[in-house]
């Protein structure tokens, strides 16, 4: 972070603006608004700000800026459009450590004035590091949709119950899950609609409600899915649990863009399975779980993809039952469906494959397979064989397919780092995809894709937009097709 973002009090502090133009009027408003008291050092004023000096809203020196102006300041604003007294302006407040912003200089500056969303009490301050006053404007408009237009009442409604909710409960994590279920159900709607007198009744009861419950009250375990790299492909659900997650246990799949998006002050645990590092065993990651939930945390076991495929999550969740812990699934993209997305691989087509099969590709021991896989199915014709943790095994997959009647001129892609920026896919036939793998120094994560759908990646990769010649069927002729469809 190129600056630190903070919230500062200015209430019956003075405030200097230099300058006494439209610009300087609005910060001399927006200082106002937060309670400051504004002293404009000008030679002359627009008519809005001699308008607030006779109402002896604001306090007036009339002429050039000089240092002793700073006098007690708590804070500095130079908005005049003369570069010279901006840059004396900002000297002499650093000199005087007074906080200074010139406007529209970062350089000059030792903080800059964000772009605001005011809902007060609460308030969303958007800065870029004075790089771009348009991106912050850009992104105030998305918040600004975002967030209830009476969203400070909730403010309100927190401020008025705040000690009392402290004084019910001892606890922390009790203390912010009262608050959790207050801010989602009937007290809130009834604050944003500005009845405060049924909003505090019903917090009254939820209070209750909640003390009642006793203070041994369990924690929980929440399996999520990651998907299966991009954060973008996580599900709305698992990004709310991450930001509800007392704690978050992790393991290697899961990219650190994913784990940016959980609660700051959630605890984040890796247990991740990798051979040779750092290796937690399942029975401690098992044990860990049930141990952090029953002392009443909010657990979030984050696994890449889906839980349920080659995740280890039904072994997880027969654990947490034998303990009485309550749990609930929040499903992932599963590798497969995000690398076939990614790589323009359909997993079935109506001419190449009826079938799509999950297999795993681990062995007990490398460069080994399991024969008791079904390998003449997955070997057969209109079948696509999708392999997770193949890579290591991959001639052994080769060869047991061979034997089990796929040709060699059969398509297979490596699909490695899937949906990442770091993806890479490799094509190649059951004859030569060893050769090449080797080659290009395939590494896990990689998923192995079997089957002619492969073939149909080349036809995906859309014709470049700037040469529409390249267009394989003339646009002429699926036109007169969508007419005919559209008249039907
Ligand atoms: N539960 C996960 C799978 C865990 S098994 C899921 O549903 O996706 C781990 C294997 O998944 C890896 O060996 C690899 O084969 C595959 N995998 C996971 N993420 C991947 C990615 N981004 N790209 C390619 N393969 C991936």
């Amino acid at each position: 972070m190129d600056y630190f973002p903070a919230f500062l009090d200015l209430r019956g502090r003075t405030a200097l603006v230099v300058g006494g133009g439209p610009v300087a009027a609005r910060k001399v408003h927006l200082l106002l608004d937060a309670g400051a008291r504004v002293r404009v050092v000008a030679p002359s004023l627009v008519t809005e700000l001699r308008a607030l000096v006779s109402d002896a809203a604001i306090e007036h020196i009339d002429g050039r800026f000089e240092p002793d102006h700073l006098r007690e300041a708590s804070l500095a604003i130079a908005a005049t459009s003369h570069y010279t007294v901006n840059a004396e302006v900002a000297a002499a407040a650093r000199a005087r450590n007074v906080p200074v912003n010139v406007v529209d200089d970062a350089q000059l500056s030792s903080f800059i004035v964000p772009a605001i969303v005011d809902r007060s009490p609460v308030i969303v301050a958007i800065g870029t590091g004075g790089q771009s006053p348009v991106l912050a404007r850009w992104v105030r408009a998305r918040i600004e949709a975002l967030l209830h237009p009476r969203l400070g009442r909730l403010g309100d409604l927190a401020g008025r119950w705040r000690r009392r909710v402290k004084a019910a409960f001892s606890g922390v994590a009790r203390r912010r899950r009262c608050w959790e279920t207050a801010l989602e159900g009937r007290a809130a709607q009834y604050a944003l609609e500005g009845r405060d007198d049924l909003a505090d009744l019903e917090l009254r009861r939820e209070l209750k409600r909640a003390a009642a419950q006793g203070p041994a009250r369990a924690g929980c375990v929440v399996l999520v899915g990651a998907g299966p790299g991009d954060p973008d492909l996580l599900t709305l659900r698992a990004a709310r649990e991450l930001q509800l997650a007392d704690v978050i246990l992790h393991d290697r799949l899961v990219a650190p863009e994913i784990l940016a998006r959980a609660r700051r002050d959630a605890e984040r645990i890796f247990v991740g399975k990798e051979s040779g590092r750092h290796h937690v065993a399942q029975e401690d990651t098992n044990e860990l779980m049930i141990r952090l939930a029953l002392e009443g945390k909010r657990v979030v076991r984050l696994k890449g993809g889906d839980p349920f495929v080659f995740g280890r999550g039904g072994e997880e969740l027969e654990a947490l039952a034998r303990h009485g812990i309550a749990f609930s699934v929040v499903p992932g993209i599963t590798a497969a469906l995000g690398a076939a997305a990614a790589a323009g691989i359909p997993l079935t087509h109506r001419d190449h494959a009826h079938a799509v099969t999950f297999v795993t590709g681990h062995a007990r021991e490398a460069g080994d397979v399991a024969d008791d896989l079904a390998w003449a199915a997955l070997a057969r014709e209109q079948h696509t064989a999708v392999f997770y943790m193949g890579v290591a095994n991959l001639g052994a997959i080769v060869a047991q397919l061979a034997a089990h009647g796929a040709p060699p001129t059969r398509p297979i892609a490596l699909i490695e780092n899937a949906t990442l920026p770091a993806q890479r896919v490799i094509e190649g036939t059951l004859a030569n995809i060893v050769e090449r793998a080797l080659a290009e120094r395939v590494a896990s994560p990689t998923l192995l894709v079997v089957g002619d759908v492969v073939k149909v990646r080349a036809a995906l990769v859309p014709p470049q937009a700037e040469n529409p010649e390249q267009a394989r069927e003339p646009i002429a002729r699926l036109s007169s097709r969508v007419t005919e469809a559209r008249s039907a």
